[in-house]
């Protein structure tokens, strides 16, 4: 049985006060949640106030990136060893908008993956295809070609160390999300695609479904056979919006 996973990531968003009034929101209310494991990936240089603020809470933390070498001479870029010295547990992996903005490609990803992993963080792997690749008809090959860089560089067990979020790009920040049966599809295709290695790793993989997220249409995406969750992005700034898809989790 996979537990479910929702991990809020808040992106450039919010300030020192906006971030602890989140905290504070988040603490108060995420006593009601049973089911879910819960994570928030923040900015980085946020990191210490939300150690500090959710220690010893059900809530665990994590990054949106970090490099994939060790240390040295990378102006601006934050190791794996900084995150877990901030009490990480998490750190999302090929987010579309680094790939977008920062042109990661597959294999600068599958290295960051691997940076992850060697760490002892677990990295949250992003797939997905823009709007036009699905319109082509080549979203199952997209999110293969993501998925196999990590497997071509670390074996498909090391996938049993992350965690995959599909997350079509077309449906990120824009309302609109893909159906719960949309979603299905491309999981149950990443599962196999995994599972045609090494069906335990396949088994129990959780794949989180990512794209406009919001408590009142969580219920139905994550009552999907291999939906496992959620990575959230806009409605994780909102302690009861956040808490609401946790809620949804649950049941
Ligand atoms: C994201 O960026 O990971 C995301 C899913 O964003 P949103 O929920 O705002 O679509």
């Amino acid at each position: 049985m996979r537990q479910p996973l929702v991990a809020g990531n808040w992106k450039m968003n919010g300030s020192r006060a906006s971030i602890e009034m989140l905290l504070n929101g988040l603490k108060s209310g995420i006593g009601a949640v049973r089911v879910a494991e819960v994570a928030v990936c923040a900015p980085a240089i946020y990191l210490s106030d939300v150690q500090s603020r959710l220690q010893g809470t059900a809530i665990a933390w994590g990054g949106q990136d970090l490099s994939a070498q060790a240390s040295g001479a990378f102006t601006g870029e934050i190791a794996a060893s900084m995150l877990n010295d901030f009490g990480c547990k998490y750190v999302i992996v090929g987010h579309s908008e680094r790939r977008a903005y920062h042109h990661e490609s597959d294999a600068t990803v599958a290295k960051k993956f691997a940076a992850a992993r060697a760490a002892g963080l677990i990295p949250i792997l992003c797939v997905g295809e823009t709007l036009e690749e699905r319109e082509q008809g080549v979203t199952e090959a997209v999110v293969k070609r993501q998925l196999d860089a990590v497997i071509e560089l670390e074996g498909v067990t090391a996938l049993a160390d992350g965690v995959v979020a599909y997350e079509p790009v077309w449906a990120i920040g824009t309302g609109r999300t893909a159906t719960p049966e949309q979603a299905q599809e491309v999981h149950a295709y990443l599962r196999a695609r995994v599972a045609s290695q090494d069906a335990d790793v396949a088994a129990g993989l959780r794949i989180l479904y990512g794209g406009s997220m919001k408590p009142d249409n969580a219920k139905e995406l994550l009552a999907k056979a291999d939906i496992d969750g959620g990575l959230i992005g806009g409605a994780s700034l909102k302690a009861e919006d956040f808490l609401g898809i946790c809620t949804a989790a649950n049941d």
